[in-house]
């Protein structure tokens, strides 16, 4: 029998309705650097959300699911964009500007955008680009920057403040499919070209709901978001969709993203919680360490994106910031488990322990361990394989062109349609994921495996090493070993020989998984989204550039 319940589309544009009328005085904050930081009500955000969709609709003809890309920075101007293109029936598609040129160059060609908005402060990295991008006609212009960078491109420039300006302030949002794709967001391209995923209304209004829950996020309107891990990784997480569902305030960096801007904006507008990758959170506490502010008022930070260091969060305790560690990928919008502990273990010594792992699977997020052999694994904690997961936000094909098939390769997706993660690790009876490492990243070293995040933990737990990583290289008698590649305190007189004892005698790695070889850095190559760039390492080692 069919139900008797209402069939109301999961759209963007309900999201937007919702937090713009019923939480319309909560606040996005944007950070400007000096003077006052630049201030907005849902409401007015909701208000210049619609004109900007009526001037991209009737200025610059965006139809259909026309693809309109984003190169901008984390502010108000970009939540604008995030609701007003796809609850117009438009793709946003939201552009990782700290990709290298002819990435960016393939991936806006691949997505065929047609429009771009940018940030002027992001122009000088627009304008060489734009001849090369076959299929944008226009640019759209938001914040300082110098417009005469764009003197001889062909294509149409705009003013955003300028399109807004006399429009409409309320739009008849259509009634969309809601499977219909609303936003895009391609992987950094770890492995091979980077990948596309076209989110739909629901599978985001689907993620919202569970960011918001309170075994996730669990945010409410009496929190305000420092949300730094940047808009065009993963959506912010999920955050602005969220947030706007619960009325949490958003404090935007903009472009102020280094530690001691960082350190300024919390002491100075309180943030109650913030989301960013670890190497972020490394600089942060680098910054506090050295100068102390009054970080207080932050009680919450989700730290995700790679593995959270045990000594960071022991650090970030001490300071009074509780850490939420999560995993996610772009391919499962991202929010995939969080590291609530069960609420047995609060207060005992076993919290520490759940906090650090993964975290656990919400409703919403099947999970599955899959062996070398192909063999479905226990949940019992100790049996590791290949994490492969199922739901309605976790993708199951990437984007080929508007008029090609999906495409389903192999090595990610399973003959039933499973999301193979490429992460290895565990899950025990409660459904709590402890990831031991990337498949790729695996150190496998005379036919035993070494956990590179294990070493790397280990390390960063030593006081005088802000940043470690440890890559897979070559190695005529074992196959593989590894090279251990860390960055010290200034002051550090640490040698190889003496971190070696240290991972021996303190971390208690086995001997045989101790590296032999060492190398020390002034800083850690980063990827696009911020994560220790072990391909490069691997690159940079493969040509003697790490001796
Ligand atoms: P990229 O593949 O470019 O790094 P993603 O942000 O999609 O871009 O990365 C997803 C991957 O990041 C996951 O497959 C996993 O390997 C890693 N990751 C994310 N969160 C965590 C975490 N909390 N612990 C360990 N690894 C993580």
């Amino acid at each position: 029998v069919q139900s008797t319940m209402q069939d109301v589309p999961l759209l963007i544009s309900r999201i937007l309705t919702h937090g713009s009328t019923v939480h319309g005085s909560s606040q996005v904050t944007t950070w400007t650097g000096e003077g006052e930081p630049h201030r907005r009500t849902y409401a007015e955000i909701g208000a210049r959300a619609a004109q900007l969709a009526h001037a991209l609709r009737e200025d610059i003809g965006v139809r259909d699911d026309d693809r309109v890309a984003t190169l901008m920075w984390n502010n108000a101007e970009h939540v604008e964009a995030y609701f007003a293109i796809p609850s117009m029936g438009a793709v946003l598609h939201t552009l990782n500007l700290r990709l290298p040129a002819e990435q960016l160059v393939w991936i806006a060609n691949h997505a065929a955008d047609r429009v771009v908005i940018v940030n002027g402060s992001l122009l000088p990295l627009l304008a060489p680009l734009l001849p090369h991008l076959k299929t944008v006609e226009h640019v759209i212009v938001s914040g300082p920057g110098d417009r005469s960078l764009l003197a001889d491109v062909s294509a149409q420039v705009y003013e955003y403040e300028d399109l807004l300006a006399g429009k409409p302030t309320t739009y008849d949002w259509p009634e969309l499919d809601e499977r219909q794709a609303a936003a895009m967001c391609y992987t950094s391209g770890t492995t091979g070209d980077p990948k596309g995923v076209l989110y739909s209304h629901r599978s985001v209004y689907l993620h919202s709901m569970q960011c918001n829950m309170a075994q996730s996020l669990g945010l409410t309107d009496e929190d305000t978001a420092l949300v730094v891990v940047p808009q065009f990784h993963v959506n912010a997480w999920g955050l602005p969709h969220a947030t706007f569902m619960t009325g949490v305030h958003l404090l935007m960096p903009d472009g102020f993203l280094q530690p001691a801007p960082l350190a300024e904006m919390i002491e100075k507008e309180r943030p109650t919680y913030a989301a960013a990758v670890p190497t972020i959170w490394q600089g942060l506490l680098a910054e506090l360490t050295a100068r102390p502010r009054d970080v207080a008022s932050l009680g919450h930070v989700t730290i995700g994106g790679s593995a959270c260091p045990p000594s960071l969060m022991a650090a970030f305790d001490k300071l009074g910031m509780r850490v939420i560690h999560a995993w996610g990928m772009t391919e499962t919008s991202p929010l995939g488990t969080v590291a609530r502990p069960p609420a047995h273990v609060l207060g005992t010594e076993e919290e520490f322990a759940y906090r650090l792992t993964q975290g656990r699977f919400p409703a919403g997020v099947e999970a599955r361990l899959t062996g070398p052999g192909g063999e479905r694994l226990p949940w019992d904690g100790e049996s590791a394989g290949e994490l492969e997961v199922r739901g309605p936000w976790i993708a199951g094909a990437y984007y080929n062109g508007p008029d090609a098939e999906p495409l389903r390769p192999d090595d990610k997706f399973s003959e039933d349609g499973w999301l193979k993660t490429g992460d290895v690790g565990t899950i025990d009876r409660d459904g709590y994921l402890t990831l031991t490492d990337r498949a790729k990243d695996v150190i496998k070293s005379g036919g035993e495996w070494i956990s590179s995040v294990d070493l790397e933990n280990a390390l960063m737990s030593h006081p005088d090493v802000t940043e470690a990583t440890v890559v897979a290289v070559p190695d005529d008698k074992w196959g593989e070993r590894p090279l251990a590649i860390v960055v010290l305190q200034e002051s550090s007189t640490a040698d190889f020989t003496t971190l070696r004892t240290f991972l021996a005698e303190e971390a208690r790695i086995a001997k045989w998984q101790l590296p032999e070889r060492w190398t020390i850095l002034g800083t850690v190559p980063k990827t696009s989204v911020g994560k220790f760039d072990k391909k490069l390492l691997r690159r940079q080692y493969a040509a003697g550039e790490l001796d």
